[in-house]
């Protein structure tokens, strides 16, 4: 199966890396300077200790490639050598760094609140330190130690790294793919380093190879301060110091160990830019971006699907109520809602923007923050209290027996993760089930839900999918487990018209193949009458009416109802006007 022989995010990336000419370049000379680094020396018919006071200060000759220093000593050996300290202190340092700084920024900016503000304070006044005095007091209170060079340098860099990485990944938190990794029920850990710190790896990478040189530049001006090498050995940074003080007689006792860290910084500047490139996957121009038209192979879904049948309610909530603490006084999101779901049903919750339909189920879900809103009241999932339950008991429902689609397709899907394996990672969660086996799964899910040729397009990145295959992707994802229940918050509202329609098909037909309770969230009354067998209205957070599907739309009781029904283009006399949902409610939804 094509699957098999799917290519890793890393080995295509080598392949993008290898297409751009300055970072192959700059590969191959970095490469070739490590080489000549770690084997020139061996090779060398000199020591870099060995004066040999018969050609002091020496130029390059046919014995003395680069020529000599002030004492004879060969020295192109000595910058070999000095490429080892150089390479290592570099390399050491930017792990340190490295370590220290993705997980600490990458925790405060996951965290957010009061976690993210301490932590930011505490690096703040590390920042506030002077920087290299700091790495002089550090090399001097210990015994001169390379490896005490190196933690002290990276102790130091991680600061910076620790910010950018908090910065972006505050910025992807609030992403939609990472709050529907919480909805499947992803451990915190997974979520930030599988999903958020893979989208930072290239501002990693890039910063890298900004810290390397300047961690190179730092141990020189150690070196010249003589905290760095101590001689004899030597590092790039104690040879140009050394050439510089003969720079107008001998220039190429700077010139050579000079050149050596300049081509390497060059070589590292244009390999960083092309590892980023070819790092994001969003990067890639492919002879066709245009994704495969719209297809369904639905039959015509019947909408309002019968089988209401009380078999037994599978979700119920009472006197549900969420608040959240504003500046003018409290807002009233969620008031004394109430309603009973039950298994295999459809329910739709239908009002206008902000009358407090994602609050409602986002508080079931868990993924209200509280503080600073306030949840009180009960939801009885099967036999589980969901309101104030415990995030590792949340965690085991949602994605396994409920899940969750969003409005915007697009911002849903981690940019970063091929759509196979992100329909397959809630199987691989919940179930245990191995990368080959849950993939295998995902395909044929992915076909289910209407994907042509779901085997190929599987390896796909999501920037590779229309609006309407990325639903597609997201119900996948969401039916992947068999959930007890669906829940879908206006999946359909980003999406045009005739795509709106596949999707509600699409729902209505995977409720009725798995029988699946579907509580779906809409602004448009239409819409939920399609789908559903019950129908809640919400207005300014309280539940105004509730009905089955066609006393709501045929009898409504609520003036609200009635303006919401009239409120619908499409359904008025020609030239007629359209009025605001508040004049209607006062005329009765009457023009
Ligand atoms: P909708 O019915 O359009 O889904 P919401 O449920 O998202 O509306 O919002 C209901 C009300 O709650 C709105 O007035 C909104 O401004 C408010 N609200 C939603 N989330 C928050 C939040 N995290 N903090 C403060 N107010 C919020
Ligand atoms: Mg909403």
């Amino acid at each position: 199966m094509i699957l098999e022989k799917g290519t890793s995010l890393g080995r295509d990336a080598w392949r993008r890396l290898l297409h751009n000419k300055a970072a192959t370049a700059g590969l191959i000379l970095l490469m070739a300077m490590i080489l000549i680094c770690v084997i020139g020396p061996w090779i060398s018919p000199y020591t870099q200790e060995e004066m040999n006071w018969d050609a002091i200060n020496a130029p390059p000759s046919v014995k003395h490639w680069m020529g000599t220093d002030a004492t004879g000593r060969d020295l192109l050996t000595r910058t070999m050598h000095g490429g080892r300290i150089s390479f290592s202190v570099a390399l050491a340092a930017t792990m340190v760094s490295l370590l220290i700084g993705v997980a600490y920024g990458g925790i405060s900016g996951y965290r957010g609140g009061k976690t993210d503000a301490v932590m930011m304070r505490v690096v703040d006044v590390l920042y506030g330190l002077p920087f290299t005095l700091l790495v002089i007091l550090l090399v001097s209170i210990f015994e001169k130690s390379l490896m005490l060079l190196f933690i002290a340098i990276g102790a130091v860099e991680w600061l910076t790294m620790a910010r950018i990485v908090r910065g972006e990944v505050l910025g992807l938190c609030r992403q939609e793919f990472v709050e529907a990794c919480r909805v499947l029920g992803y451990s915190n850990l997974r979520i930030l380093f599988r999903h958020i710190i893979p989208n930072v790896l290239g501002t990693i990478i890039i910063y890298i190879t900004l810290t390397i040189p300047s961690i190179m530049l730092l141990e020189a001006f150690l070196s010249f301060l003589g905290l760095g090498v101590q001689a004899p050995m030597a590092s790039w940074g104690s040879l140009i110091k050394e050439g510089a003080f003969a720079m107008e007689d001998m220039p190429w006792q700077m010139i050579v160990p000079g050149s050596a860290l300049f081509f390497t910084l060059l070589a590292l500047n244009f390999l960083g830019d092309g590892l980023r490139d070819a790092l994001d996957p969003r990067r890639i121009s492919h002879a066709s971006t245009t994704p495969p038209p719209e297809h369904s192979d639905s039959e015509p879904g019947p909408a309002a699907v019968a089988g209401s049948e009380e078999t037994g309610s599978l979700l119920t909530v009472r006197n549900l109520n969420v608040t959240f603490p504003q500046r003018q006084g409290i807002l009233r999101a969620v008031q004394n809602v109430g309603f009973v779901l039950n298994q295999g049903e459809a329910l739709g919750i239908v009002g206008e923007s902000g009358s407090g339909k994602s609050v409602t189920v986002s508080s079931l879900m868990g993924l209200v923050p509280s503080p600073p809103a306030t949840i009180s009241g009960s939801a009885v999932f099967r036999e589980s209290e969901l309101i104030g339950a415990s995030a590792s008991d949340l965690r085991k429902i949602r994605g396994d027996k409920i899940s969750m689609i969003f409005q915007d397709p697009m911002t849903s899907l981690n940019p970063h993760q091929r759509v196979v394996d992100q329909v397959a990672e809630p199987l691989r969660i919940h179930r245990g089930v191995g990368k080959a086996a849950a993939r295998k799964r995902a395909v044929e899910v992915l076909e289910e839900v209407g994907i042509r040729d779901a085997a190929k397009r599987a390896m796909s990145w999501p920037h590779e999918f229309s609006g309407g295959m990325r639903q597609r992707v997201m119900i996948a994802m969401a039916m992947i487990t068999e959930p007890d229940l669906l829940i879908a918050d206006e999946p359909t509202t980003a999406l045009d018209v005739t795509v709106q329609r596949q999707i509600l098909e699409l729902i209505a037909r995977m409720r009725k193949d798995h029988g699946t309770a579907v509580l779906f969230i809409s602004h448009d009354l239409a819409v939920v009458s399609a789908v559903c067998d019950r129908i809640a209205v919400m207005k300014d957070g309280v539940m105004v009416e509730q009905g089955t599907a066609e006393d709501v739309m045929e009898r409504p009781q609520h003036a609200y109802t009635h303006a919401l029904l009239n409120c619908h283009p499409g359904l008025h006399e020609p030239g007629s006007r359209l009025m605001t949902l508040d004049q209607m409610a006062e005329t009765g939804g009457r023009l």
